[in-house]
């Protein structure tokens, strides 16, 4: 064994909590894995031949700059390719977001309960995390959140839909909310499941970027697109903004398989899209059937709905556990589950009938 002395690591770090991933399902029961927001669909055979063709450069180090991609996803969102900073999963460039605007002494400001990165996110940086209690309905309390802003606000994450309840902010209250905010301050909106969202009233994140200078969006790759992973997501961001997250970012952190397979994943978007449709279907039959059976449950805009069971969280668990389904517990909060294949849900269903 060789010697180890403690090394002097920085202490704060020993207070960030771990990311707990979604744990996985029996074996050959892969499809029955709805505690990770995936998408269920295998990737479209014109993907998989562009990552197969691309395998055979993997000896180069791919383009730093995403520079084909940049221009299609340009293109495609109607933004200049100035704004558009890639990285390994919407995840890395949240982290981006962190480290250009907060450090110690500051604060980064997010509902709860939200995406779990978030506070690892902040902690990492040795920011400060200021947490605004979700509405009784499971909505973004905007109103609270404007009051939580001081002079040592960095940066908000406002998730819409929001991970795990799939509520939305909508169009009016961010607009309020913007108004309340100094503009110094960088509003994240964290859209990772953008792509599900059905509400009419639900914030266009794109019109508020254009609006904002300091709206910054974030959207992967992962959910809609089936991509989760080769890990690509990216931000929308002001070209100041981005220039600074393209320096603080890893050089050569997206691969060129992630790149190009981004790549033919726009350039099948319709098809992709018709399954985001056929998920979205089912979430409105998981969500009616659930009701049927006695739950009271949000509506829910993204890949996911979510069951606040309290002191019931983790029984509820087992009973999907049982027949092989494997959901997202939190704590004794409650259970998300992804909405995945018919025959997946059917399960869950079948699950939550029984033990209600
Ligand atoms: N944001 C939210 C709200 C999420 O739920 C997730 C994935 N669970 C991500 C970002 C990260 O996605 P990725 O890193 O795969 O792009």
């Amino acid at each position: 064994m060789s010697r180890y002395d403690a090394p002097r690591l920085r202490a704060a770090l020993a207070a960030v909590p771990d990311y707990v991933p979604g744990r996985s399902p029996r074996q050959g029961c892969e499809n029955l894995k709805l505690s990770s927001n995936e998408n269920p669909y295998p990737p479209l055979p014109s993907v998989v031949a562009a990552v197969r063709e691309q395998a055979g450069r993997i000896n180069r180090y791919p383009d730093p700059a995403c520079t084909a991609l940049a221009e299609a996803l340009a293109a495609r969102l109607d933004v200049p390719a100035d704004r558009l900073v890639f990285g390994t999963g919407s995840v890395a460039v949240g982290r981006l977001l962190v480290r250009a605007t907060a450090g110690p002494g500051d604060e980064v400001l997010y509902a709860w309960r939200s995406f779990e990165a978030y506070p690892i996110m902040a902690e990492v940086c040795g920011a400060t995390s200021v947490r605004v209690p979700l509405l009784a309905d499971e909505r973004h309390d905007l109103d609270a959140m404007a009051d939580a802003v001081t002079d040592r606000t960095r940066l908000i994450f406002l998730c819409t839909p929001n991970n795990p309840t799939g509520t939305v902010v909508r169009r009016a209250e961010l607009e309020r909310f913007l108004d309340r905010v100094p503009s110094d301050v960088t509003v994240v909106l964290d859209e990772a499941y953008t792509e599900f969202v059905r509400d009419p009233d639900a914030a266009d994140g794109l019109a508020f970027h254009r609006r904002h200078g300091n709206v910054v969006l974030l959207r992967t790759f992962s959910k809609a697109y089936g991509l989760a992973g080769l890990r690509i997501g990216y931000a929308v961001a002001h070209p100041e903004v981005a220039a600074v997250l393209r320096k603080v970012g890893l050089p050569f952190g997206v691969s060129g398989l992630a790149q190009d397979a981004a790549l033919a994943s726009l350039a099948a978007e319709d098809e992709l899209l018709d399954r985001v449709e056929l998920l979205v279907k089912e979430r409105a039959r998981v969500t009616a059937a659930l009701r049927e059976s006695g739950f009271d449950l949000p509506d829910s805009e993204a890949n996911f709905v979510w069951l606040r069971l309290g002191g019931r969280t983790a029984a509820f668990t087992e009973a999907c556990a049982e027949l092989g389904a494997v959901v997202r517990p939190y704590g004794t909060d409650g259970v998300r589950i992804t909405v995945g294949e018919p025959e997946a849900n059917d399960v869950v269903l079948r699950a939550a009938a029984a033990w209600r």
